[in-house]
């Protein structure tokens, strides 16, 4: 059996996941041990949830700091993750 890690939105085996709560949102998400490790969280709720606080520049040290746990992680630049927020704006 396998699950997809939400984060890298890999495939990887049931037993090398584990499901938990987010950080600095109300959801919980499956992780593998990597990105667990990494403190990276689903990109998609790092978009919504930076939006939600009114864009990064509004965020909290402890938000920026996930924030970058997951850009590193995934290999996202801090200019492409701002411009999602803006699409986010845009709909
Ligand atoms: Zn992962």
């Amino acid at each position: 059996m396998t699950r997809e890690c939400e984060v890298c939105l890999r495939e990887v085996s049931d037993e090398k996941t584990v499901v938990c709560a987010v950080p600095g949102v109300p959801f919980s998400a499956c992780f593998c041990h990597d990105c667990l490790a990494s403190n990276a969280i689903p990109y998609a709720y790092a978009v919504d949830n930076t939006w939600a606080m009114g864009g990064y520049e509004n965020a909290g040290e402890a938000w920026r700091e996930i924030i970058e746990a997951t850009l590193t992680h995934l290999g996202i630049s801090m200019e492409e993750f701002l411009k999602d927020i803006e699409v986010v704006e845009d709909e």
